[in-house]
This record gives C-alpha cells, sequence and structure tokens, in this order.
C-alpha cells in the first residue's frame, strides 16, 4: 500500500499529463498503488561529462532513480560526487550527456517556475521588501490583484513572518531571510521543490527549526521534494526516502525509506528507529567517503 494513503492531511496532486506505466514501475521497485504513487521525476542511465581545460570529469554515470509524487525524497552523497549536477538536470539548468530525465513523463527541457530551486545562498532580491519578493512570481504570471494580496499573505503567515512584510532583507536574520526564500518557493505553486543544502548557511539551532518549519509547510502543500544536504539527521528527519549515492561518478546506491510516523516533531529525534536510520545511512555514506582516501 502506498504510504501515501496514510496521510489524510496532505493535498491531492492534480494528475500528469502522463505517467509511467505501472510495469515499468514495478521493475525499479516502486509501489505504485494509491492515488499519489504516481512518478513525478525519473532519471534513467544519465552519464554526465565536464570538459574543462582538455580534461573530461564524469559527474555521474549509471545514474537510475525514480521520486514519486508528493514524496520527500532525500539525497546523501560523499562531496564532489554529483549531488548538485542531479538537482541541476531536474531544473533544467544542464543536460546529460546521455541518457534522459523526466518531469511528468516528458523529458526535461529547460528551466521553468513549476520547478522550483532553492540554493543555500537565500534567494530573495536584497531591494524589495520581504511581500514584493513574495509577490514576484504570482506578479510575473500576472494573477488577479486581490489572489495575489490573499497568496502574499497567506504564504508570509506559514513561515511566521506576519508582521514583517515592509522589512528589507538585510533587516532580517539569516533564519527570517531562508523563511523567506521558502514563502517566495511556495508562492509559485511549484509542483517540484529542488532543494539544494538550503539549510546549510545556517546555525544548529535556526536549522532544526527551520527543518520543522518545512515539515509543516510540506505536509500542508504535499508538493514533491527533492532535497539535497550532507546533513544526515536532517535527511532521516525530513524524508520519505533518502537515496545514498555512491562516490564520483556518483550513481544512486541503496534507497533507504524512513519509516517514521508524520507529523514528525523534535521528540521524534528521540525514537529508537530514529537512531538506526541515522546510523544506518550514515555507515552507507562513510563506506564511500572511506573509499576515497
Ligand atoms: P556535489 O554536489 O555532490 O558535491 P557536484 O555535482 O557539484 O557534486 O560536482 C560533481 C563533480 O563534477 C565534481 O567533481 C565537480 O568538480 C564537477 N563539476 C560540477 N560542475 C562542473 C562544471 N560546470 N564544470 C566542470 N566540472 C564540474
Ligand atoms: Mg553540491
Amino acid at each position: 500500500m502506498s504510504r501515501r494513503l496514510a496521510r489524510p492531511w496532505v493535498r491531492p496532486a492534480p494528475s500528469p499529463p502522463e505517467t509511467v506505466p505501472a510495469e515499468a514501475a514495478d521493475e525499479r521497485g516502486i509501489d505504485m498503488q494509491g492515488p499519489r504513487g504516481q512518478i513525478k521525476v525519473e532519471a534513467e542511465d544519465v552519464q554526465v561529462t565536464f570538459r574543462r581545460r582538455g580534461q573530461e570529469i564524469e559527474a555521474v554515470r549509471d545514474f537510475s532513480l525514480a521520486v514519486r509524487e508528493g514524496e520527500f525524497l532525500s539525497i546523501v552523497g560523499p562531496s564532489g560526487c554529483g549531488k548538485s549536477t542531479f538537482l541541476r538536470l531536474v531544473a533544467g539548468l544542464e543536460s546529460p550527456t546521455s541518457g534522459q530525465v523526466r518531469c511528468d513523463g516528458k523529458p526535461i527541457r529547460g528551466a521553468s517556475a513549476d520547478r522550483g530551486m532553492a540554493f543555500q545562498q537565500y534567494a530573495l532580491f536584497p531591494w524589495m521588501t520581504l511581500a514584493a519578493n513574495v509577490d514576484f512570481g504570482p506578479r510575473m504570471r500576472r494573477l488577479p490583484k486581490a489572489q495575489r494580496r490573499e497568496r502574499v499573505e497567506r504564504y508570509i503567515r506559514l513561515v511566521g513572518l506576519t508582521g514583517f512584510e515592509d522589512k528589507y532583507p538585510h533587516e532580517l536574520s539569516g533564519g527570517m531571510q531562508q523563511r523567506g526564500s521558502l514563502a517566495r518557493l511556495f508562492a509559485n505553486d511549484p509542483s517540484l521543490l529542488l532543494m539544494d543544502e538550503p539549510l546549510g548557511a545556517l546555525d544548529a539551532q535556526t536549522r532544526v527549526l527551520l527543518q520543522e518549519e518545512l515539515m509543516r509547510v510540506w505536509e500542508e502543500f504535499g508538493t514533491t521534494v527533492i532535497f539535497i544536504t550532507h546533513s544526515i539527521d536532517e535527511a532521516a528527519f525530513l524524508s520519505d526516502r533518502v537515496a545514498v549515492m555512491t562516490r564520483r561518478p556518483g550513481r544512486i546506491k541503496e534507497i533507504i525509506p524512513v519509516d517514521l510516523p508524520r507529523p514528525r516533531t523534535f521528540e521524534t529525534r528521540g525514537t529508537e528507529t530514529f537512531a538506526k536510520l541515522e546510523f544506518e545511512i550514515g555507515r552507507s555514506v562513510r563506506e564511500e567517503v572511506d573509499a576515497l582516501s
């Protein structure tokens, strides 16, 4: 049974125009049952080679992965193994040398606001107020004024920044800027969020708070998330599944399901299941790191 069925608070996602046939997905060990079991993103035998100053660097090879509609999937692996490269492929900022990456069954060509990308640097325009930043996507999409105002209000409230609408990014703390960029991302109503170590620059305390924030917003919206992190406990806390990559040229080494009930809270971190998971993921990454030296 699909794990998604156990989450009544997650809004059902609109059906993608094309879906992967159940038989094909079964071969890759993917549970296709349930309304949210469809494949959102799929990479098939992807290889990426960079050429720089006459040198070739193979970033990923034999990289195959299927991400389910609505799931929170994290990718961990040694530094330089090709994590960001994969995310850039899904964002449409890079093309595979061979193989294919599909979103909603269609090969990815170019960037799209429907595939929102969050980087470690705060993605707020410094010359715009918080409200103007959050309004940026809806304004570009020419949504009606009333709808835009309602959205800005709602997303700012969701990330706990009500009252700061007229502040500029430099008047906000690092954590608040990060929340603001989350609000801005979500205001675009993306069906897919791509996050490349988005909380990496924060202090440990703010980071834990923002993980809970992100969890809450994600549980409400049910967007598909592909999340890259070097933090094992962050991956375990947030994810439905954690994909571990090998050392470069990176491919998916194993996928570890996270069987922790939702909604997750700070208490989740104290459970035995959490400790075991953290150890299992950590050991898998460690093997790859050790093999590098
Ligand atoms: P990760 O995010 O896992 O740390 P990356 O995907 O950023 O790894 O990089 C994978 C490998 O590809 C690294 O060896 C990196 O130096 C190389 N690489 C990434 N982007 C480029 C590029 N544009 N040109 C040349 N080499 C690159
Ligand atoms: Mg990276």
